[in-house]
């Protein structure tokens, strides 16, 4: 009997503790913090020189923009991501949208509110979508996780209902810019025809790679006359588009 209510308490406190004590991305035990020397030496901040307009790193010291957003521009006002999608936060991120790592969501919400207070404040909060029949395979959506708890930390109103993804347009990741900007184009649908109107509205998503996704919700947005909008992503690609 105690046995049993010894195996009890340990699930029950693994729930309640999840791996205190331990790496948060390799599992190595730890006395203090979260990620173990190993995984921190790999874990990189976007705090050097960054794009004005998408956060990218730029790659030279005299350069505010990216070679993309010079390019092509944006139809968001300004995006801001606190890490670099390389090395451990690479692996934290997969691990957050595949694995059953929900806990994450936390962890990388520490280091969005810190760029988030650099922004206007927002009328309200809203997730890039997926498509719902995406949640057959993964259950849940990590733009919805980071924006729900961010709305809380933050006390904005978030908003899921009002932009939906009409169809599925499968993984990106083989794409390039171009192909990504084609795939995505007509993939969001606005719900609300006036809610938009003179607001000023965040988009949340956990990586911003070649930022085909937000600029086609932009659009979107922009179309139901929203006045600005931000983007706040985890993390950013650091290759080009
Ligand atoms: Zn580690
Ligand atoms: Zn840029």
């Amino acid at each position: 009997m105690a046995n049993m209510f010894e195996k009890l308490w340990d699930r029950f406190s693994s729930l309640l503790f999840p791996d205190l004590t331990r790496c948060i991305s390799c599992g190595r035990e730890l006395k203090e913090g979260y990620l173990c020397e190993e995984c921190e030496k790999e874990f990189y901040l976007n705090d050097e020189h960054r794009c004005y307009w998408c956060s990218r790193p730029t790659v030279s010291i005299d350069d505010n923009l990216c070679e993309q957003c010079k390019q092509s521009g944006n139809n968001y006002e300004l995006c801001i991501a606190p890490l670099l999608y390389k090395g451990t936060v690479h692996d934290l991120v997969h691990k957050f949208k595949y694995g059953d790592r929900r806990d994450l969501g936390t962890f990388f919400v520490d280091f969005m509110v810190k760029e988030y207070e650099k922004l206007p404040e927002p009328d309200f909060i809203i997730p890039v979508p997926i498509w719902s029949g995406k949640f057959k395979d993964r259950i849940y959506s990590t733009a919805h996780e980071l924006g729900e708890i961010l709305s809380k930390r933050v006390g904005v109103e978030y908003r899921e209902d009002l932009v939906e993804k009409i169809r599925d347009t499968g993984t990106q990741t083989a794409l390039k810019g171009e192909e990504r900007q084609l795939n995505v184009k007509g993939s969001f649908r606005a719900v609300s025809t006036k809610e938009f109107k003179d607001k000023k509205i965040l988009i949340i998503d956990d990586v911003y790679t070649t930022g085909a996704t937000v600029n086609e919700l932009a659009k979107v947005l922009k179309g139901k006359k929203a006045s600005a909008v931000y983007v706040l992503t985890a993390a950013i690609a650091t290759g080009k588009r």
